[in-house]
Order: C-alpha cells, then sequence, then structure tokens
C-alpha cells in the first residue's frame, strides 16, 4: 500500500511514460523539482511566547511559465506532500493550456488552535520566507486547504511590502478589493460542475446521476451547491467528523447553512447522521471526493459503490485503488482536469492584474466554461484512443496526463532542456 502522495505521483508518471514511450532519462527530468525551499517560521503567540513552523515551497517546473500553485496550512503537511502537490500542478495547468509551471507551498500548522492575530502574523511570516522566489513573472501562490483570500491579502501585503511596489499578480484568489477576480472563489466547484456535465454528456446517461461529496470546505461546498441548483441529487455530504445522508436529496443550500451556523451536521433537520468515514459505503452513481489525499487506498477502495468518481481534490484515489476501480469499469475523472477551475480563473486573475481591465462574473464563468470544454474533450479523445490501441484498462487519468505530459516536454525540448 503506497500512501506516500509523492510516491503515487511518481508512479502516475511511469504508468504515463509505458503508454507514451517516454525514456528513463525523460522520467528523470520530468520528476525533477527544480528548487524546493524549506524554512522554520517563527511568530510570537498571544500570550508572548514564540512559537515555531516547519515550511516549503515547492516549484516543479517551468517551463511553460511562472510556477503556480496553492499554499496549504494543514497539521500533517509533509515535504513529500508538498512536492507532489507542485508536479501534479504542472499536469493541471499544461492540460488546461495555461502559460503556467507547477509549484505549492504548505506550513505545518492547524490553524484552527490560531487566533486572528496569529494566522495573520503566520501568514506574514510565510511571505517573509517566500517573498525571494515569487512574483508575478516567477512563481505565483493562491489559496489552498485551510487558506483564503484574507490570508492571501495579507500574503500580498507584506510581499508589496518586501519589494517595495505594487504587484497584486504575484499572488491570486485575492479579495476583490485587492484586484482580485470575479467568480475565484467559487471556481474550483464550479468547474468541477461542468465536468459533471460534461461526463454525463460524454457517457449518454439520460438521467441525472445521484452524488455523494466527501469534505465541504471551498471546493466540496461550492461543488455539491452547483450540483444540487443543476437539477441533480446529492445524497450524502461529509465534513470532517460526520457524513450526512438522504437518499431523497439533501437540500444542500438548507443543510451547509446549518453547519455553517451551528458548527456540525449534527441536529439538522432531515437525513440521517453517520460517522465521516461511511461517506465511502454510500451507494451513489457519482463519488466526490473533495477533501485530501488518499481518501480512497488498497485498503479501503472495496467499500466503494459509486459507478464513477470526479476527483475534486488533489490526489484522493491512490494508483492500487484507482487500478482496482479501473478494472470494475469505474471511470475516474482525475484531479489534474476535475479541480483545474481554481487554476483557470487564478490565470484569468492573473491577466486581469497584468492588464488592469476587469471582468464581470458572467465572463469569467464562460471563459471558464470555454478553457474546461476542450480540456475535457481533449483527455477524453485520448483516452478512447489509448484504450484502443493498448487494452480496456487504461485510466481516464491517463489521457489527461498523456496530454499534459507530452505539453510539458514540448517546452522543454523546444528550450534545449529535454
Ligand atoms: P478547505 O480547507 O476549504 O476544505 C477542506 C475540507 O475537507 C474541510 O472542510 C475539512 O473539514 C474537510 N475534511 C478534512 N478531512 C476530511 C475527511 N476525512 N472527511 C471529510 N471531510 C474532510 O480546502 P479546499 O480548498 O476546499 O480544498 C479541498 C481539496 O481540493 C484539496 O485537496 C485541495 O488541494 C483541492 N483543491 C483546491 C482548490 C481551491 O481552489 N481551493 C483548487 C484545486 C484543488
Amino acid at each position: 500500500m503506497v500512501n506516500d502522495p509523492l510516491k503515487n505521483a511518481e508512479a502516475q508518471l511511469r504508468s504515463v511514460a509505458e503508454l507514451i514511450g517516454l525514456s528513463d532519462k525523460e522520467i528523470k527530468i520530468l520528476l525533477k523539482i527544480d528548487n524546493l525551499l524549506k524554512g522554520e517560521i517563527s511568530i510570537k503567540d498571544d500570550k508572548g511566547k514564540i512559537k515555531k513552523f516547519k515550511a516549503w515551497r515547492s516549484q516543479h517546473n517551468n517551463a511553460r511559465g511562472p510556477y503556480k500553485g496553492g499554499i496549504r496550512f494543514h497539521e500533517r503537511v509533509t515535504e513529500n506532500e508538498v512536492k507532489a502537490l507542485s508536479i501534479w500542478m504542472t499536469w493541471k495547468c499544461a492540460l488546461a493550456g495555461i502559460p503556467f509551471g507547477g509549484g505549492k507551498g504548505g506550513v505545518i500548522v492547524d490553524p484552527k488552535k490560531l487566533s486572528v492575530s496569529e494566522l495573520e502574523k503566520l501568514s506574514r511570516a510565510y511571505a517573509r520566507l517566500i517573498s525571494p522566489v515569487i512574483g508575478d513573472k516567477k512563481d505565483v501562490p493562491a489559496p489552498d486547504v485551510n487558506t483564503d483570500g484574507s490570508i492571501m491579502a495579507w500574503m500580498l501585503d507584506e510581499y508589496e511590502k518586501k519589494v517595495k511596489h505594487g504587484e497584486p499578480g504575484a499572488i491570486t484568489g485575492k479579495p476583490l478589493a485587492l484586484g482580485g477576480s470575479k467568480g475565484r472563489p467559487e471556481a474550483t466547484g464550479l468547474g468541477g460542475y461542468y465536468i459533471l456535465k460534461f461526463l454525463v454528456d460524454a457517457l449518454g446517461l439520460e438521467k441525472k446521476p445521484t452524488i455523494a461529496v466527501q469534505g465541504v470546505g471551498n471546493v466540496g461546498s461550492y461543488f455539491s451547491k452547483f450540483a444540487h441548483d443543476g437539477g441533480y441529487k446529492v445524497i450524502a455530504l461529509s465534513d470532517s467528523r460526520n457524513c450526512i445522508f438522504d437518499d431523497k436529496g439533501i437540500d444542500v443550500h438548507k443543510a451547509l447553512a446549518w453547519k455553517a451556523d451551528s458548527g456540525s451536521f449534527v441536529g439538522y433537520s432531515a437525513g440521517r447522521i453517520v460517522s465521516a468515514d461511511e461517506i465511502l459505503d454510500v451507494k451513489c452513481d457519482i463519488f466526490v471526493p473533495a477533501a485530501l489525499e488518499n481518501a480512497v487506498r488498497g485498503d479501503n477502495v472495496e467499500r466503494i459503490k459509486a459507478k464513477n468518481i470526479i476527483e475534486m481534490a488533489n490526489g484522493p484515489i491512490s494508483p492500487e485503488a484507482e487500478a482496482r476501480l479501473t478494472e470494475k469499469g469505474v471511470i475516474i475523472v482525475p484531479d489534474v482536469l476535475a479541480n483545474m477551475g481554481g487554476v483557470i480563473v487564478s490565470y484569468f486573475e492573473w491577466c486581469q492584474n497584468l492588464s488592469g481591465y476587469y471582468w464581470e462574473v458572467e465572463e469569467v464563468r464562460k471563459r471558464l466554461e470555454d478553457v474546461m470544454k476542450p480540456a475535457f474533450g481533449n483527455a477524453w479523445g485520448e483516452w478512447i484512443s489509448l484504450k484502443k490501441e493498448k487494452g480496456s484498462k487504461i485510466p481516464f487519468r491517463m489521457g489527461a496526463y498523456s496530454i499534459a505530459v507530452r505539453r510539458v516536454i514540448e517546452a522543454m525540448r523546444l528550450r534545449g532542456k529535454i
């Protein structure tokens, strides 16, 4: 059982390399992390005590443009996780066809244990650490797990203090007042909803599938709301403690409003409350993991009853689990495709910052769909061709990876790097 995200990222690249005929030398070059910044940041807590936190910024590959990727605050962040997430960002940006490479940042911290002023100090300290390596033409961070627009605002402010000029394009996912884009907070969830529609069309489904969503943070909550509003029956939602299940369909807006007010799904007027982990057992048409890596692994994959999966989190299905599900005919829309909506609208935000001209939300949403539709269509077409040529047990991920990896290789060849 492999639960190291970096090993998973390497295994995924090796699988596609075998299919598209890459040499060991090319694999080695493609897996190389260009730069890894490691550091310890310290802040004075509200009682005046010094607290220290380990932090990283991983820059994987910038052959197609500046490094791009979120910043994660989580108590279980590891160096390998940050590296893996930066590799996945490279493939995601290439598949989306946007001019960025892959990066990612992380800090080992449970932000729920910090006061707002401590969180601000931590965010500013992290921004000081990474300031020398980021910038609108170098590396453009954004939010990820447990980070949001306010944290991006503190980081941008700290970065601009360091470089002594305004540079809004250095960080995306900012609040509107600091040059953020309309449509950015909901972008990843909305993009996932577009993917749901493309999948239903590609499969020729006449009846709308039922859906179970694991994790209702930024990504999972917007995804569920769009799916609900689009007429899909969301029958289960989970957070890190509980799962709410209702086979008649959950009123997502009401259930999430209840959770926002009371802190959990417990006590909500409809449905049944079970433990968070039981989301895996739900009989649904589409399972949507939207929390963290390795939610489905070799040791729990047999519990999955869903016919298909949309990976809204990064790396939620381990390669071993993916192989077993693919064997059974489960189609898994891979993370690099399913959750690309966030980085695409981050790219729109960056374009708006560089040009100084801002778009309406309708334009952002339309352009998002315009970028995602061909990304899905290309990956799907490539997957069908690979299956015809190499056999039916090839995961959908390989269609997406084949396109993304070949685009990165092309850019590296043109630069004489491969
Ligand atoms: P978030 O911090 O807003 O939400 C994560 C949620 O997962 C939290 O609500 C947490 O309670 C929940 N969670 C944790 N463990 C869980 C468990 N075992 N079961 C159920 N829920 C659990 O983070 P987010 O931004 O929504 O990111 C979620 C995933 O999507 C991550 O893998 C992230 O890398 C990926 N992603 C995020 C974006 C983005 O724009 N925010 C873009 C692309 C990919």
